[in-house]
C-alpha cells in the first residue's frame, strides 16, 4: 500500500487569505455598491517594463527560426544571465562567479526545494512574524521548527542567542510582512553565529531593490564570512513585476561546504536531475531588467510602490500609530490603535472604510495586534485609503 508523507498531517490549514476572501466576499454581497481599498495584496499592480516587453517579443521572434531557436535551456541557468546577475551584485561591491548563480522560477520554487539540501534531522529557524512558506515547507519535509518570536522592543529584528541555535536559518531582510532591515552590524552578528555554529542561513532578499538606504546591505554577501555560512534566494517578482511571469535566482558560493560535502556542487547535482531550465524566452525577459535601461524602468515603478508607501506612512504619522517598514519595503507594519487585536481591527476597517488589509496575527503569534498594509496597489486607491484612515481614526 502507497504510504503518503505522514508530515502532511502536521500542516496547520493556511487560514489568512482564505479568511480574509471569505469577509471581503461576504461583505460585498452584502454591500454590493461598495468599492473595496485593497492594502492588503503582495502581488504586484504594475505592468511590466518595455525593456522587458521587448526582450520577450524579441525572443518569442527568435523561437519562429531554426537559426536562433533554442530548445532545452541549461538547467541551472542561461549563461547570458547567469552573468548578467553575477555583474549586479559586482556593482555593489560583490564578487561572484557566474556558476554561483542558478537561476530559479521564483523564489518560492527554490525556498521549498532548496531544502533537499539538508537532511530531515537538520532544525530550522524561523524568525517570527513570518512569510508562512518557511515554516510550511520544512513541516512537509517533517523537520523540527524552531520559532524564534520578535518584537517591538527589537523593532522585529531579533540578534542571535543560545535559543536560536539551529542548522538551518531562515533571514528575511527586507522582510515581509514587517518591512524591517537588517543593517550591516546585525546581519554580521547573524553570518558570526551561523559560521561559529556550522549553520546555514538562508537568506530571502525577495524585496532588495526597496531598500534606498545607501548603508543597508542588500545582499548577505555584502558581509564578510558569509561566502562560507549562506545561501541567498532572489526573485524577479517584486524588484521587476515577474509574478506572473516567475523568474528568480539564487546564489551558491563555491566555498559553502558542511561535513566535506559541497553545497554548490550538490544543487548543480538537485537542478541537473529535477529540472530542465526556465525558458529561454523568460530568461531573455529576466536578463532585460539588469540592462541600464531595464533598471532605469524597474526603479521607475518601484518609485510608484515607494510614494503610495509615503502615502500611508503620512497618514500613520498624522494619526500617532505606531508602525515599521515603508521606507525600504513595499510593507508597513503598524499596531492596531485603540487595543483591537489584529482581526478585530479587519473587520474595524472594512466595514467603516472598506479598506482590506492584513491581520498580523496570520504570520505568526507574535503577530497579533499587528496589521500589514502593502504598497502594491495602486495610487489612486492607497491615496483614497489614506484620507479614509485618517478621517476615521484621526
Ligand atoms: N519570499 C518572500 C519574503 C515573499 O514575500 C515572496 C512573495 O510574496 C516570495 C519569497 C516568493 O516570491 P516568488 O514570486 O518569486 O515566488
Amino acid at each position: 500500500m502507497t504510504q503518503p508523507k505522514k508530515s502532511y498531517s502536521d500542516l496547520q490549514d493556511s487560514y489568512l487569505f482564505y479568511n480574509i476572501a471569505q469577509k471581503t466576499k461576504a461583505y460585498l454581497e452584502k454591500n454590493p455598491d461598495k468599492k473595496l481599498y485593497r492594502m492588503g495584496i503582495g502581488d504586484v499592480s504594475l505592468p511590466l517594463c518595455d525593456a522587458v516587453i521587448k526582450a520577450l517579443h524579441s525572443a518569442v521572434d527568435d523561437q519562429s527560426q531554426a537559426a536562433s531557436f533554442h530548445g532545452y535551456m541549461p538547467e541551472c541557468g542561461a549563461e547570458f544571465l547567469r552573468e548578467a546577475i553575477a555583474a549586479y551584485y559586482g556593482k555593489r561591491g560583490v564578487s561572484l562567479e557566474a556558476d554561483e548563480v542558478f537561476v530559479s522560477s521564483g523564489a518560492s520554487d527554490e525556498l521549498g526545494d532548496i531544502l533537499d539540501l539538508f537532511d530531515q534531522s537538520n532544525t530550522a529557524l524561523v524568525i517570527e512574524p513570518a512569510y508562512p512558506a518557511y515554516v510550511d515547507a520544512n513541516v512537509m519535509a517533517g523537520r523540527k521548527i524552531i520559532h524564534l518570536a520578535s518584537g517591538r522592543e527589537n523593532g522585529f529584528l531579533p540578534m542571535p542567542d543560545d535559543s536560536a541555535k539551529a542548522d538551518i536559518i531562515y533571514l528575511c531582510s527586507p522582510n515581509n510582512p514587517t518591512g524591517a532591515v537588517f543593517n550591516r552590524e546585525q546581519l554580521r552578528k547573524w553570518v558570526d553565529f551561523a559560521n561559529e555554529n556550522g549553520s546555514v542561513i538562508l537568506f530571502d532578499a525577495a524585496y532588495e531593490a526597496f531598500i534606498e538606504e545607501e548603508e543597508l546591505p542588500h545582499s548577505i554577501f555584502e558581509l564578510e564570512g558569509a561566502r562560507n555560512c549562506a545561501i541567498e534566494i532572489c526573485s524577479l517578482s517584486k524588484t521587476a513585476g515577474f509574478t506572473g511571469t516567475r523568474c528568480g535566482y539564487t546564489v551558491i558560493p563555491k566555498e559553502l561546504e558542511r561535513c566535506g560535502m559541497n553545497l554548490n556542487s550538490m544543487w548543480v547535482r538537485n537542478r541537473t536531475t529535477k529540472t530542465n531550465g526556465v525558458s529561454y524566452i523568460i530568461q531573455k525577459g529576466a536578463a532585460a531588467v539588469f540592462t541600464d535601461e531595464g533598471m532605469e524602468q524597474i526603479h521607475e515603478n518601484i518609485k510608484v510602490y515607494k510614494n503610495n508607501g509615503k502615502c500611508l506612512m503620512e497618514a500613520l504619522d498624522k494619526l500617532g500609530i505606531w508602525y515599521c517598514g515603508g521606507k525600504n519595503a513595499p510593507y508597513i507594519w503598524l499596531r492596531c490603535p485603540k487595543g483591537m487585536d489584529s482581526w478585530q481591527f479587519f473587520d474595524y476597517l472594512l466595514n467603516e472604510i472598506q479598506v482590506v488589509g492584513t491581520p498580523g496575527e496570520g504570520f505568526g503569534a507574535c503577530g497579533e495586534g499587528y496589521f500589514r498594509f502593502s504598497t502594491f496597489g495602486s495610487p489612486e486607491d492607497t491615496k483614497e485609503a489614506a484620507k479614509r484612515l485618517t478621517e476615521l481614526l484621526g
